[in-house]
Protein backbone atom coordinates (compact mmCIF):
# COMPACT_ATOMS: atom_id res chain seq x y z
CA UNK A 1 0.00 0.00 0.00
CA UNK A 2 1.50 3.00 -0.71
CA UNK A 3 2.49 5.83 1.83
CA UNK A 4 -0.08 8.77 1.76
CA UNK A 5 -1.59 11.45 3.01
CA UNK A 6 -4.81 11.24 4.69
CA UNK A 7 -7.40 14.03 3.87
CA UNK A 8 -10.53 15.13 6.33
CA UNK A 9 -14.07 15.21 4.83
CA UNK A 10 -15.70 18.86 5.42
CA UNK A 11 -18.62 20.28 4.23
CA UNK A 12 -19.34 17.44 2.00
CA UNK A 13 -15.15 17.74 -0.18
CA UNK A 14 -12.33 15.80 0.87
CA UNK A 15 -9.81 18.65 2.04
CA UNK A 16 -5.72 18.19 2.93
CA UNK A 17 -4.86 19.30 6.23
CA UNK A 18 -2.54 22.09 6.12
CA UNK A 19 -1.13 20.80 9.77
CA UNK A 20 2.39 21.38 10.39
CA UNK A 21 1.85 18.48 12.42
CA UNK A 22 1.75 14.98 10.73
CA UNK A 23 1.75 11.43 12.31
CA UNK A 24 2.80 8.49 10.49
CA UNK A 25 0.48 5.53 10.63
CA UNK A 26 1.98 2.14 10.94
CA UNK A 27 1.32 -1.53 10.05
CA UNK A 28 1.95 -3.04 13.91
CA UNK A 29 2.81 -6.42 12.29
CA UNK A 30 5.32 -4.70 9.53
CA UNK A 31 6.47 -1.58 11.58
CA UNK A 32 6.46 -0.15 8.04
CA UNK A 33 4.53 3.42 7.61
CA UNK A 34 1.31 3.06 5.49
CA UNK A 35 0.16 6.81 5.43
CA UNK A 36 0.57 9.81 7.01
CA UNK A 37 -2.35 11.85 8.41
CA UNK A 38 -2.48 15.34 9.79
CA UNK A 39 -3.00 16.93 13.76
CA UNK A 40 -5.86 19.26 11.93
CA UNK A 41 -5.20 22.65 13.74
CA UNK A 42 -7.91 24.89 15.33
CA UNK A 43 -9.11 26.23 12.38
CA UNK A 44 -10.36 23.45 10.33
CA UNK A 45 -12.48 22.14 13.18
CA UNK A 46 -14.03 25.51 13.49
CA UNK A 47 -14.44 25.03 9.65
CA UNK A 48 -15.93 21.61 10.07
CA UNK A 49 -18.16 22.28 12.78
CA UNK A 50 -19.57 25.68 11.23
CA UNK A 51 -20.55 23.58 7.79
CA UNK A 52 -22.38 21.07 10.20
CA UNK A 53 -24.16 24.39 11.20
CA UNK A 54 -25.09 25.52 8.18
CA UNK A 55 -26.74 22.02 7.15
CA UNK A 56 -28.48 21.65 10.60
CA UNK A 57 -31.50 23.56 9.60
CA UNK A 58 -32.25 21.70 6.42
CA UNK A 59 -31.20 18.55 7.76
CA UNK A 60 -33.21 18.79 11.11
CA UNK A 61 -36.36 19.69 8.72
CA UNK A 62 -35.71 16.84 6.24
CA UNK A 63 -38.67 14.12 7.41
CA UNK A 64 -36.74 11.51 9.76
CA UNK A 65 -38.18 8.98 7.39
CA UNK A 66 -36.30 10.27 4.32
CA UNK A 67 -33.27 11.04 6.85
CA UNK A 68 -32.67 7.35 7.30
CA UNK A 69 -32.47 6.96 3.46
CA UNK A 70 -28.49 7.01 3.08
CA UNK A 71 -28.37 5.45 6.02
CA UNK A 72 -29.74 2.19 4.39
CA UNK A 73 -27.43 3.20 1.09
CA UNK A 74 -24.89 3.06 3.29
CA UNK A 75 -25.84 -0.35 5.19
CA UNK A 76 -25.54 -1.83 1.48
CA UNK A 77 -22.28 -0.19 0.50
CA UNK A 78 -20.53 -1.77 4.01
CA UNK A 79 -21.86 -4.80 2.89
CA UNK A 80 -20.03 -4.25 -0.72
CA UNK A 81 -16.75 -3.05 1.04
CA UNK A 82 -16.69 -5.59 4.12
CA UNK A 83 -13.70 -7.03 2.45
CA UNK A 84 -11.55 -4.51 1.37
CA UNK A 85 -12.93 -2.16 5.10
CA UNK A 86 -11.88 -5.57 7.27
CA UNK A 87 -8.27 -5.44 5.54
CA UNK A 88 -7.66 -1.94 6.09
CA UNK A 89 -8.44 -2.69 9.85
CA UNK A 90 -6.42 -5.34 9.58
CA UNK A 91 -3.46 -3.56 8.44
CA UNK A 92 -3.15 -0.20 11.15
CA UNK A 93 -4.81 -1.90 13.78
CA UNK A 94 -3.38 -5.64 13.61
CA UNK A 95 -6.03 -7.77 14.60
CA UNK A 96 -7.25 -11.03 12.34
CA UNK A 97 -8.88 -10.11 9.33
CA UNK A 98 -11.74 -12.75 11.24
CA UNK A 99 -12.06 -10.18 14.22
CA UNK A 100 -11.94 -7.37 11.27
CA UNK A 101 -14.85 -8.90 9.74
CA UNK A 102 -16.76 -9.74 13.00
CA UNK A 103 -15.98 -5.94 14.37
CA UNK A 104 -17.38 -4.57 11.29
CA UNK A 105 -20.60 -6.99 11.38
CA UNK A 106 -21.30 -4.94 15.01
CA UNK A 107 -20.74 -1.99 13.15
CA UNK A 108 -23.22 -2.42 10.27
CA UNK A 109 -25.78 -3.78 12.69
CA UNK A 110 -25.81 0.03 14.10
CA UNK A 111 -26.70 1.13 10.98
CA UNK A 112 -29.17 -0.93 10.45
CA UNK A 113 -30.85 -0.41 14.06
CA UNK A 114 -30.67 3.71 13.75
CA UNK A 115 -32.55 2.76 10.42
CA UNK A 116 -35.34 2.44 13.03
CA UNK A 117 -35.27 5.94 14.21
CA UNK A 118 -39.09 6.60 12.87
CA UNK A 119 -40.44 4.55 15.96
CA UNK A 120 -36.80 5.03 18.12
CA UNK A 121 -37.51 8.59 18.16
CA UNK A 122 -41.62 9.08 18.81
CA UNK A 123 -42.18 10.80 22.19
CA UNK A 124 -45.42 10.19 23.77
CA UNK A 125 -48.55 12.50 24.83
CA UNK A 126 -52.10 12.27 27.40
CA UNK A 127 -55.15 13.91 26.63
CA UNK A 128 -56.55 15.59 29.16
CA UNK A 129 -54.40 15.48 31.77
CA UNK A 130 -56.51 18.67 32.87
CA UNK A 131 -60.09 18.99 31.21
CA UNK A 132 -59.60 19.69 27.67
CA UNK A 133 -55.48 20.52 28.10
CA UNK A 134 -53.48 17.90 26.10
CA UNK A 135 -49.76 17.40 27.13
CA UNK A 136 -46.96 15.83 24.91
CA UNK A 137 -43.28 15.20 24.47
CA UNK A 138 -41.54 15.57 21.25
CA UNK A 139 -38.21 14.52 20.55
CA UNK A 140 -36.02 17.52 18.94
CA UNK A 141 -32.48 16.93 17.50
CA UNK A 142 -29.09 18.82 19.32
CA UNK A 143 -27.72 20.39 16.66
CA UNK A 144 -23.80 19.79 15.88
CA UNK A 145 -22.50 16.85 18.07
CA UNK A 146 -19.02 15.11 17.79
CA UNK A 147 -17.67 12.05 18.56
CA UNK A 148 -13.81 11.31 19.29
CA UNK A 149 -12.81 7.39 19.02
CA UNK A 150 -10.15 5.08 19.80
CA UNK A 151 -7.54 2.95 17.99
CA UNK A 152 -9.00 -1.04 18.67
CA UNK A 153 -11.94 -0.59 17.23
CA UNK A 154 -11.64 1.88 14.15
CA UNK A 155 -14.33 0.57 11.98
CA UNK A 156 -17.12 -0.13 14.47
CA UNK A 157 -17.16 2.53 17.69
CA UNK A 158 -17.55 5.52 15.08
CA UNK A 159 -20.78 3.14 13.78
CA UNK A 160 -21.85 3.16 17.77
CA UNK A 161 -23.11 7.17 17.21
CA UNK A 162 -22.62 8.22 13.61
CA UNK A 163 -25.79 6.63 12.31
CA UNK A 164 -28.31 7.49 15.49
CA UNK A 165 -27.04 11.18 15.78
CA UNK A 166 -27.41 11.73 12.00
CA UNK A 167 -30.75 9.72 11.90
CA UNK A 168 -32.20 11.34 14.62
CA UNK A 169 -31.37 15.09 12.64
CA UNK A 170 -27.80 16.50 14.04
CA UNK A 171 -24.83 17.05 11.81
CA UNK A 172 -22.29 15.26 13.80
CA UNK A 173 -18.09 15.31 13.21
CA UNK A 174 -15.60 12.37 14.01
CA UNK A 175 -12.35 12.60 15.26
CA UNK A 176 -10.78 9.09 14.88
CA UNK A 177 -7.88 8.04 16.45
CA UNK A 178 -5.09 9.35 14.98
CA UNK A 179 -3.26 5.47 15.26
CA UNK A 180 -5.90 4.38 13.20
CA UNK A 181 -7.38 6.73 10.74
CA UNK A 182 -7.49 4.62 7.55
CA UNK A 183 -10.91 3.26 8.27
CA UNK A 184 -12.25 5.94 8.66
CA UNK A 185 -10.93 7.49 5.65
CA UNK A 186 -12.88 4.14 3.53
CA UNK A 187 -15.66 4.66 5.76
CA UNK A 188 -16.31 8.65 4.31
CA UNK A 189 -15.80 7.18 0.82
CA UNK A 190 -18.88 5.18 1.06
CA UNK A 191 -20.57 8.05 3.19
CA UNK A 192 -20.05 9.77 0.47
CA UNK A 193 -21.25 7.56 -2.05
CA UNK A 194 -24.49 7.27 0.26
CA UNK A 195 -25.80 10.69 -0.34
CA UNK A 196 -26.10 12.52 2.82
CA UNK A 197 -26.26 16.58 2.23
CA UNK A 198 -23.03 17.79 2.54
CA UNK A 199 -22.14 19.39 6.12
CA UNK A 200 -24.07 15.90 7.60
CA UNK A 201 -21.13 14.27 8.47
CA UNK A 202 -17.50 15.56 8.64
CA UNK A 203 -14.40 13.45 9.75
CA UNK A 204 -11.74 15.83 11.15
CA UNK A 205 -8.29 13.88 12.17
CA UNK A 206 -6.30 14.93 14.83
CA UNK A 207 -4.75 14.51 18.74
CA UNK A 208 -5.62 15.98 21.39
CA UNK A 209 -5.28 19.44 20.43
CA UNK A 210 -8.04 18.70 17.78
CA UNK A 211 -10.36 17.30 20.48
CA UNK A 212 -9.63 20.48 22.63
CA UNK A 213 -11.27 22.58 20.18
CA UNK A 214 -14.27 20.33 19.82
CA UNK A 215 -14.51 20.47 23.61
CA UNK A 216 -14.55 24.25 23.64
CA UNK A 217 -16.29 25.01 20.57
CA UNK A 218 -19.61 26.85 21.71
CA UNK A 219 -21.74 25.55 18.17
CA UNK A 220 -20.82 21.62 19.35
CA UNK A 221 -23.74 20.66 21.75
CA UNK A 222 -22.60 16.97 22.79
CA UNK A 223 -19.66 14.91 22.51
CA UNK A 224 -19.53 11.49 22.33
CA UNK A 225 -16.63 9.72 23.42
CA UNK A 226 -14.28 6.32 23.66
CA UNK A 227 -10.79 5.58 25.04
CA UNK A 228 -8.52 5.55 28.08
CA UNK A 229 -10.17 6.48 31.59
CA UNK A 230 -7.84 9.22 32.28
CA UNK A 231 -9.27 10.87 29.00
CA UNK A 232 -12.51 9.92 29.51
CA UNK A 233 -12.59 11.41 32.61
CA UNK A 234 -10.84 14.36 31.27
CA UNK A 235 -13.21 14.60 28.23
CA UNK A 236 -16.23 14.68 30.44
CA UNK A 237 -14.89 17.26 32.69
CA UNK A 238 -14.14 19.61 30.50
CA UNK A 239 -17.19 18.76 27.67
CA UNK A 240 -20.11 19.16 30.32
CA UNK A 241 -18.11 22.06 32.24
CA UNK A 242 -18.68 23.92 29.11
CA UNK A 243 -22.09 22.81 29.34
CA UNK A 244 -21.97 19.72 27.05
CA UNK A 245 -23.84 17.07 27.12
CA UNK A 246 -21.01 14.08 26.79
CA UNK A 247 -21.22 10.06 27.03
CA UNK A 248 -17.79 8.53 27.90
CA UNK A 249 -16.48 5.48 27.77
CA UNK A 250 -13.50 4.44 29.95
CA UNK A 251 -10.77 1.91 30.18
CA UNK A 252 -11.56 -2.03 31.81
CA UNK A 253 -10.12 -4.62 33.99
CA UNK A 254 -13.25 -7.51 33.64
CA UNK A 255 -12.76 -10.87 35.46
CA UNK A 256 -14.51 -13.85 34.53
CA UNK A 257 -15.19 -16.39 37.48
CA UNK A 258 -14.69 -19.93 36.18
CA UNK A 259 -16.99 -22.18 38.77
CA UNK A 260 -16.12 -25.91 39.60
CA UNK A 261 -19.08 -26.90 38.26
CA UNK A 262 -18.59 -24.94 34.84
CA UNK A 263 -17.88 -27.22 31.56
CA UNK A 264 -14.29 -26.78 31.34
CA UNK A 265 -13.53 -27.18 27.76
CA UNK A 266 -16.06 -24.83 27.00
CA UNK A 267 -14.49 -22.56 29.39
CA UNK A 268 -11.56 -22.36 28.72
CA UNK A 269 -11.57 -22.00 24.98
CA UNK A 270 -14.47 -19.12 25.45
CA UNK A 271 -12.09 -17.67 27.98
CA UNK A 272 -8.72 -17.28 25.87
CA UNK A 273 -11.05 -16.00 23.15
CA UNK A 274 -11.95 -13.47 25.39
CA UNK A 275 -8.58 -13.13 26.81
CA UNK A 276 -6.08 -13.56 24.30
CA UNK A 277 -9.00 -12.23 20.75
CA UNK A 278 -7.83 -8.69 19.12
CA UNK A 279 -4.23 -9.97 21.34
CA UNK A 280 -6.19 -8.56 24.71
CA UNK A 281 -6.80 -5.09 23.09
CA UNK A 282 -10.49 -4.87 23.45
CA UNK A 283 -12.51 -3.20 26.47
CA UNK A 284 -14.77 -6.19 26.65
CA UNK A 285 -11.36 -8.42 27.65
CA UNK A 286 -11.65 -11.03 30.08
CA UNK A 287 -8.60 -10.38 31.38
CA UNK A 288 -8.72 -11.74 35.17
CA UNK A 289 -9.97 -15.34 35.61
CA UNK A 290 -11.03 -16.22 39.14
CA UNK A 291 -11.08 -19.85 39.76
CA UNK A 292 -13.90 -21.14 42.64
CA UNK A 293 -12.77 -24.45 44.34
CA UNK A 294 -11.24 -27.16 42.15
CA UNK A 295 -11.91 -25.62 39.04
CA UNK A 296 -8.11 -24.03 40.01
CA UNK A 297 -5.82 -26.85 38.80
CA UNK A 298 -7.51 -27.96 35.56
CA UNK A 299 -8.34 -24.57 34.19
CA UNK A 300 -4.79 -23.65 34.56
CA UNK A 301 -3.49 -26.31 32.78
CA UNK A 302 -5.60 -26.13 29.86
CA UNK A 303 -5.44 -22.41 29.56
CA UNK A 304 -1.79 -22.92 29.66
CA UNK A 305 -2.46 -25.06 26.71
CA UNK A 306 -4.08 -23.18 24.71
CA UNK A 307 -2.19 -19.95 25.52
CA UNK A 308 0.99 -21.25 24.62
CA UNK A 309 0.12 -23.41 21.39
CA UNK A 310 -2.54 -20.20 20.12
CA UNK A 311 -1.22 -19.12 16.39
CA UNK A 312 0.41 -15.65 16.80
CA UNK A 313 1.35 -13.29 13.44
CA UNK A 314 0.17 -11.03 10.29
CA UNK A 315 -3.43 -10.52 10.83
CA UNK A 316 -4.02 -11.18 6.80
CA UNK A 317 -2.36 -14.67 6.96
CA UNK A 318 -4.97 -17.28 7.27
CA UNK A 319 -3.52 -19.46 9.81
CA UNK A 320 -3.14 -16.56 12.25
CA UNK A 321 -5.19 -16.90 15.52
CA UNK A 322 -3.83 -13.37 16.98
CA UNK A 323 -2.11 -10.22 15.76
CA UNK A 324 0.09 -8.01 17.10
CA UNK A 325 -0.24 -5.04 19.94
CA UNK A 326 -0.73 -1.81 18.29
CA UNK A 327 2.62 -0.24 18.51
CA UNK A 328 6.21 -0.21 19.86
CA UNK A 329 5.16 1.93 22.92
CA UNK A 330 2.35 -0.66 24.17
CA UNK A 331 4.68 -3.88 23.82
CA UNK A 332 6.96 -1.91 26.04
CA UNK A 333 4.09 -0.91 28.40
CA UNK A 334 2.89 -4.55 28.71
CA UNK A 335 5.83 -5.93 29.09
CA UNK A 336 6.86 -4.14 31.82
CA UNK A 337 3.38 -4.65 33.22
CA UNK A 338 3.95 -8.19 33.08
CA UNK A 339 7.54 -7.68 34.92
CA UNK A 340 5.65 -5.72 37.72
CA UNK A 341 3.41 -8.33 37.85
CA UNK A 342 6.28 -11.11 39.08
CA UNK A 343 7.92 -8.47 41.18
CA UNK A 344 4.75 -8.01 42.66
CA UNK A 345 4.51 -11.95 43.31
CA UNK A 346 2.73 -13.40 40.77
CA UNK A 347 4.22 -16.11 39.03
CA UNK A 348 4.63 -15.96 34.83
CA UNK A 349 3.04 -19.14 34.07
CA UNK A 350 3.20 -18.82 30.21
CA UNK A 351 5.52 -15.91 29.16
CA UNK A 352 4.78 -14.32 25.55
CA UNK A 353 8.03 -11.33 26.50
CA UNK A 354 10.50 -11.30 23.57
CA UNK A 355 8.79 -13.14 20.79
CA UNK A 356 9.37 -13.20 17.16
CA UNK A 357 7.22 -13.87 14.25
CA UNK A 358 8.83 -15.08 11.38
CA UNK A 359 9.01 -13.08 8.13
CA UNK A 360 7.40 -9.61 10.85
CA UNK A 361 10.78 -9.59 13.07
CA UNK A 362 9.91 -5.89 13.29
CA UNK A 363 6.42 -6.47 14.34
CA UNK A 364 5.10 -5.51 17.88
CA UNK A 365 5.08 -8.91 19.51
CA UNK A 366 3.37 -10.10 22.64
CA UNK A 367 2.38 -13.83 22.93
CA UNK A 368 -0.02 -14.87 25.18
CA UNK A 369 1.02 -14.52 28.76
CA UNK A 370 -0.58 -15.96 32.18
CA UNK A 371 0.20 -14.90 35.35
CA UNK A 372 -0.83 -16.60 38.18
CA UNK A 373 -1.67 -15.70 42.07
CA UNK A 374 -1.68 -11.91 41.03
CA UNK A 375 -2.77 -10.72 44.49
CA UNK A 376 -6.28 -8.59 44.52
CA UNK A 377 -4.62 -5.86 46.35
CA UNK A 378 -1.79 -5.33 43.56
CA UNK A 379 -1.26 -2.67 41.81
CA UNK A 380 -1.58 -4.87 38.31
CA UNK A 381 -4.55 -6.00 39.86
CA UNK A 382 -6.15 -2.79 39.54
CA UNK A 383 -4.20 -1.95 36.14
CA UNK A 384 -5.59 -2.04 32.75
CA UNK A 385 -2.97 -4.16 30.60
CA UNK A 386 -4.56 -3.87 27.45
CA UNK A 387 -2.75 -7.03 25.90
CA UNK A 388 -2.81 -10.67 25.85
CA UNK A 389 -1.84 -11.08 29.46
CA UNK A 390 -4.54 -12.89 31.36
CA UNK A 391 -4.27 -12.64 35.36
CA UNK A 392 -5.50 -15.93 37.95
CA UNK A 393 -7.32 -15.46 41.20
CA UNK A 394 -8.50 -17.80 42.93
CA UNK A 395 -11.27 -17.74 45.64
CA UNK A 396 -13.12 -20.79 47.55
CA UNK A 397 -16.64 -19.73 47.76
CA UNK A 398 -18.77 -18.02 44.99
CA UNK A 399 -19.31 -15.17 47.91
CA UNK A 400 -15.46 -14.74 47.97
CA UNK A 401 -15.46 -14.73 44.41
CA UNK A 402 -17.91 -12.58 43.97
CA UNK A 403 -16.30 -9.91 45.83
CA UNK A 404 -13.18 -10.00 44.27
CA UNK A 405 -15.19 -9.14 41.01
CA UNK A 406 -16.30 -6.05 42.77
CA UNK A 407 -12.51 -4.99 44.43
CA UNK A 408 -11.98 -2.91 41.72
CA UNK A 409 -12.51 0.63 40.06
CA UNK A 410 -13.89 -0.44 36.49
CA UNK A 411 -17.41 -1.86 35.76
CA UNK A 412 -17.27 -2.60 32.66
CA UNK A 413 -17.90 -6.48 31.89
CA UNK A 414 -18.10 -9.36 34.72
CA UNK A 415 -18.83 -12.60 33.61
CA UNK A 416 -19.42 -16.45 35.14
CA UNK A 417 -19.16 -19.94 33.87
CA UNK A 418 -21.29 -22.42 35.73
CA UNK A 419 -23.93 -25.08 35.27
CA UNK A 420 -26.02 -23.87 37.68
CA UNK A 421 -29.11 -21.35 37.33
CA UNK A 422 -28.93 -19.83 41.00
CA UNK A 423 -25.50 -19.12 41.27
CA UNK A 424 -25.65 -17.86 37.78
CA UNK A 425 -28.82 -15.39 39.28
CA UNK A 426 -26.85 -14.92 42.68
CA UNK A 427 -23.48 -13.37 40.06
CA UNK A 428 -26.12 -11.36 37.63
CA UNK A 429 -27.42 -9.73 40.85
CA UNK A 430 -24.44 -9.08 42.89
CA UNK A 431 -21.58 -7.99 39.94
CA UNK A 432 -20.51 -4.35 40.06
CA UNK A 433 -20.48 -4.13 36.35
CA UNK A 434 -22.86 -2.93 33.82
CA UNK A 435 -22.23 -6.13 30.81
CA UNK A 436 -22.73 -9.30 32.56
CA UNK A 437 -21.65 -12.41 30.93
CA UNK A 438 -23.27 -15.98 31.65
CA UNK A 439 -21.92 -18.62 29.81
CA UNK A 440 -20.39 -16.01 27.67
CA UNK A 441 -16.56 -15.00 27.36
CA UNK A 442 -17.86 -11.39 25.55
CA UNK A 443 -20.53 -9.68 26.59
CA UNK A 444 -20.87 -6.78 23.61
CA UNK A 445 -24.39 -5.75 24.17
CA UNK A 446 -26.11 -5.59 20.37
CA UNK A 447 -26.82 -3.01 18.31
CA UNK A 448 -30.43 -3.04 19.81
CA UNK A 449 -29.09 -2.97 23.50
CA UNK A 450 -26.97 -0.24 25.35
CA UNK A 451 -23.42 -0.32 25.61
CA UNK A 452 -23.87 -0.48 29.41
CA UNK A 453 -20.02 0.44 31.45
CA UNK A 454 -20.63 1.54 34.81
CA UNK A 455 -18.14 3.19 37.18
CA UNK A 456 -14.60 4.28 36.15
CA UNK A 457 -15.57 2.90 32.57
CA UNK A 458 -18.18 5.18 31.74
CA UNK A 459 -18.78 8.84 32.66
CA UNK A 460 -22.36 10.32 32.02
CA UNK A 461 -25.86 8.83 32.20
CA UNK A 462 -26.77 7.27 28.59
CA UNK A 463 -24.66 4.86 26.92
CA UNK A 464 -24.00 3.89 23.02
CA UNK A 465 -26.42 2.68 20.72
CA UNK A 466 -29.89 1.86 20.72
CA UNK A 467 -32.13 3.47 22.54
CA UNK A 468 -29.69 5.54 24.35
CA UNK A 469 -28.03 6.69 21.65
CA UNK A 470 -31.76 8.17 20.68
CA UNK A 471 -32.42 9.95 23.71
CA UNK A 472 -28.67 10.90 24.03
CA UNK A 473 -28.83 12.61 20.59
CA UNK A 474 -32.28 14.12 21.42
CA UNK A 475 -33.51 16.65 23.40
CA UNK A 476 -37.05 15.73 24.81
CA UNK A 477 -39.68 19.18 24.32
CA UNK A 478 -42.66 19.08 26.40
CA UNK A 479 -46.13 20.49 24.86
CA UNK A 480 -49.12 21.17 27.19
CA UNK A 481 -51.85 23.28 24.95
CA UNK A 482 -55.63 24.24 25.61
CA UNK A 483 -57.77 24.81 22.19
CA UNK A 484 -61.08 25.69 24.05
CA UNK A 485 -64.16 25.76 21.73
CA UNK A 486 -65.90 29.24 21.98
CA UNK A 487 -62.13 30.59 20.32
CA UNK A 488 -62.54 28.98 16.90
CA UNK A 489 -65.00 29.69 14.39
CA UNK A 490 -67.80 27.17 14.39
CA UNK A 491 -68.47 25.36 11.43
P1 LIG B 1 -6.90 6.94 24.25
O1 LIG B 1 -7.61 7.39 25.46
O2 LIG B 1 -5.42 7.07 24.21
O3 LIG B 1 -7.43 7.72 22.94
C1 LIG B 1 -8.81 7.77 22.63
C2 LIG B 1 -9.08 9.04 21.85
O4 LIG B 1 -8.79 10.17 22.67
C3 LIG B 1 -8.25 9.20 20.59
O5 LIG B 1 -9.06 9.70 19.55
C4 LIG B 1 -7.17 10.22 20.98
O6 LIG B 1 -6.76 11.03 19.92
C5 LIG B 1 -7.87 11.05 22.03
N1 LIG B 1 -6.96 11.54 23.07
C6 LIG B 1 -5.88 10.88 23.59
N2 LIG B 1 -5.31 11.63 24.55
C7 LIG B 1 -6.02 12.77 24.65
C8 LIG B 1 -5.92 13.93 25.47
N3 LIG B 1 -4.96 14.05 26.37
N4 LIG B 1 -6.82 14.91 25.29
C9 LIG B 1 -7.81 14.80 24.39
N5 LIG B 1 -7.95 13.72 23.59
C10 LIG B 1 -7.07 12.71 23.71
O7 LIG B 1 -7.35 5.41 24.01
P2 LIG B 1 -6.76 4.36 22.96
O8 LIG B 1 -5.42 3.92 23.39
O9 LIG B 1 -6.96 4.84 21.57
O10 LIG B 1 -7.81 3.16 23.17
C11 LIG B 1 -7.68 2.18 24.14
C12 LIG B 1 -8.52 2.49 25.37
O11 LIG B 1 -9.89 2.62 25.00
C13 LIG B 1 -8.50 1.37 26.40
O12 LIG B 1 -8.40 1.94 27.67
C14 LIG B 1 -9.83 0.68 26.22
O13 LIG B 1 -10.30 -0.03 27.35
C15 LIG B 1 -10.70 1.82 25.87
N6 LIG B 1 -11.90 1.40 25.18
C16 LIG B 1 -13.06 1.43 25.88
C17 LIG B 1 -14.22 1.00 25.28
C18 LIG B 1 -15.51 1.01 26.02
O14 LIG B 1 -16.54 0.77 25.41
N7 LIG B 1 -15.54 1.29 27.31
C19 LIG B 1 -14.19 0.52 23.95
C20 LIG B 1 -12.97 0.51 23.28
C21 LIG B 1 -11.83 0.95 23.90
Amino acid sequence: MPNYQLLNYIGGEWKRSSASEMLDVINPATAQTIATVALSPAAEVDEAVQKAQTAYNGWRATPVGDRIQPLFRLKMLLEEHLDEIARTITEECGKTYKESIGEMRRGIENVEVACGAPILMQGYNNEDIASGIDEHMIRQPLGVVAAITPFNFPGMIPLWFLPYAVATGNCFILKPSEKVPMTTQKLFGLIEKAGFPAGVLQLVNGGAETVNTLLDHPLVRAISFVGSTPVAKYVYSRATANGKRAQCQGGAKNPTVIMPDADLETSTRIMADSAFGCAGQRCLASSVAITVGNARAPFLEQMSDIASSRKVGYGLDAATEMGPVINAKSKERIEGLIAKGEAEGAQVIVDGRQKKVQGYEDGYWVFPTILDNVHPDSSLAHTEIFGPVLSLMHAQTVDEAIALVNNRAFGNMACIFTASGAVARQFRYGADAGNIGINIGVAAPMAFFPFSGWNESFFGDLHAQSRHGVEFYTQTKVVVERWPKEWSRQF
